[in-house]
């Protein structure tokens, strides 16, 4: 859809908000249905989400249509029967972070709380592709966090042992089962050689941009407008009050305004005149020319920041960590490719040979505590899904549940209640990885 040139003042719509019948809904997916289309051509299949045009007034408006919004919007509508929704997007769907990242999903956190709520997370991908009717490709293969020290071992140790006690799956792998694994892995690299892994046999990978695509299109067959293009310029408040979003189409108001824009999260609460403790860096990725299948784990470097899996199409897709400095440029730097190369390098000389094919960044909402937050504000009528750092994919489907609760319940969601923007204010924060108030560090 052109992005409209001119602002356009709304006139209320009479078009009923349960609008689902009016709209080309692209039916079920299933293999019957794709042999049958075969049969006519391929000319029966429509949009996979109605592309709306904005109404004056929604009961909830989010602003992002990145995973967390997304699902926010689906969760609303199916969860908790609010249809009157709209999900309002700067750019096309799903080129922020959703689309951009590594595609890694994982339980194994340190805190018993974080742990309870990622592994929601995973519990909801194990069963979302069927939910959706979607392929996202959710692939457990298993990540193994690999070790290169005797206190490394022991601080691994104690994080399998608080996630076992709390059912959640994790196995010590000695040096010979690590190799037998994943036979590319210098165990006696020169620099730091490997003595062990931790193993979460239900992490691995879920093709990203699919997640996006079959939230969108759910969302839109449950009755929620979906509006790309849109870029909000500004919130409007009444007194302690948030009205609604300034946007190209202008005012679209709502009860509730909930902002689920990952690294432009601090740029859009200031515009409601809020200072949150986020700060944005850039994080690159990397994929290498396709090989035939040589890694069918997701492996983490612990000497350094360097992680791997291998995609479908046989490209190893890698990356590292920040690159340190604040940034909204959606790519990196040549000092933090050639820092994650020679960890990867390190750990798996044989990369050496492979070529990159594409290099990419993505803009993080880094928190300062390295702990998402999912919240309301001091301002009434106005909720925050953001701080995700470099870990919000894995969180997309308890992120958007736990939002949705939020905005329907009025209450956090009992398993991120201790998500919320109070804990900057009162000391109680959530040092996920024990690293200090410092973003570029978590
Ligand atoms: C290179 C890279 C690798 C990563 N790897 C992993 C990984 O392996 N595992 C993992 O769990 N996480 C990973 N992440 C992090 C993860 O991708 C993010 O934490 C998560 O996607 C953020 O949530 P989101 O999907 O809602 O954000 P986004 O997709 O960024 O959605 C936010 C949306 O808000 C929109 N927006 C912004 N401003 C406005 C405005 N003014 N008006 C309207 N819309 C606006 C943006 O255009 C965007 O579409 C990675 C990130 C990157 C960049």
């Amino acid at each position: 859809m052109p992005r409209p040139r001119a602002r356009i003042h709304l006139v209320p719509n009479t078009r009923p908000i349960h609008a689902n019948a009016q709209r080309a809904a692209s039916g079920r997916y299933s293999a019957a249905r794709l042999f049958l289309e075969g049969l006519i051509g391929h000319r029966g299949w429509s949009r996979a989400w109605h592309k709306a045009t904005p109404r004056p007034r929604y009961r909830v408006v989010i602003v992002g249509a990145g995973g967390h919004g997304l699902a926010t919007a689906y969760y609303l509508a199916t969860e908790f029967g609010i249809h009157d929704v709209a999900v309002i997007e700067k750019g096309p769907l799903g080129l922020g972070n959703v689309g951009r990242n590594t595609t890694i999903i994982r339980s194994n956190y340190f805190r018993p709380d974080n742990v309870r709520f990622y592994d929601y997370s995973l519990r909801l991908w194990e069963g979302l592709e069927r939910r959706l009717n979607f392929n996202a490709m959710v692939s457990q293969r298993g990540t193994l966090n690999l070790f290169h020290t005797e206190s490394q071992r022991d601080l691994f140790t104690r994080r399998a042992n608080g996630m076992r006690l709390l059912s959640v799956d994790a196995l010590a792998l000695e040096r010979d089962a690590v190799k037998a694994l994943v036979p590319l892995v210098d165990l006696d690299n020169g620099r730091y050689p490997v003595l062990g892994g931790f193993l979460q046999p239900r992490g691995g990978t879920v093709r990203h941009d699919a997640v996006a695509w079959g939230y969108a299109r759910a969302a839109s067959a449950a009755g929620v407008d979906i509006i790309e293009h849109c870029e909000v310029s500004s919130i409007r408040r009444a007194g302690q009050r948030v009205r609604g979003v300034d946007t190209p189409y202008g005012l679209i108001e709502a009860d509730t305004v909930c902002l689920a824009v990952a690294g432009h999260s601090s740029h859009l609460a200031a515009m409601a005149g809020l200072r949150l403790p986020i700060e944005t860096h850039v994080l690159q990725a990397f994929v290498s020319e396709p090989v035939k299948p040589v890694l069918d784990v997701v492996l983490t470097y612990g000497a350094g920041h360097f992680y791997v899996s291998q995609s479908d199409k046989g490209g190893l897709v890698f990356g590292g960590g920040i690159d340190g400095y604040n940034s909204y440029g959606q790519r990196g730097t040549l000092p933090m490719a050639e820092d994650v190369a020679a960890a990867g390098l390190t750990l798996m000389p044989g990369l050496a040979r492979l070529r990159v094919l594409r290099q990419w960044g993505g803009v993080m909402d880094m928190s300062m505590d390295g702990s998402p937050i999912i919240s309301r504000t001091p301002l009434d009528g106005l909720v925050i899904n953001c701080g995700w750092c470099y870990g919000g994919f894995k969180a997309i489907p308890a992120g958007g549940m736990a939002t949705a609760h939020l905005i329907a319940r009025g209450e956090p969601h009992p398993l991120a209640a201790h998500l919320d923007l109070d804990r900057f204010a009162t000391g109680r924060t959530l040092d996920e990885r024990g690293l200090g108030p410092f973003p570029y560090a978590h």
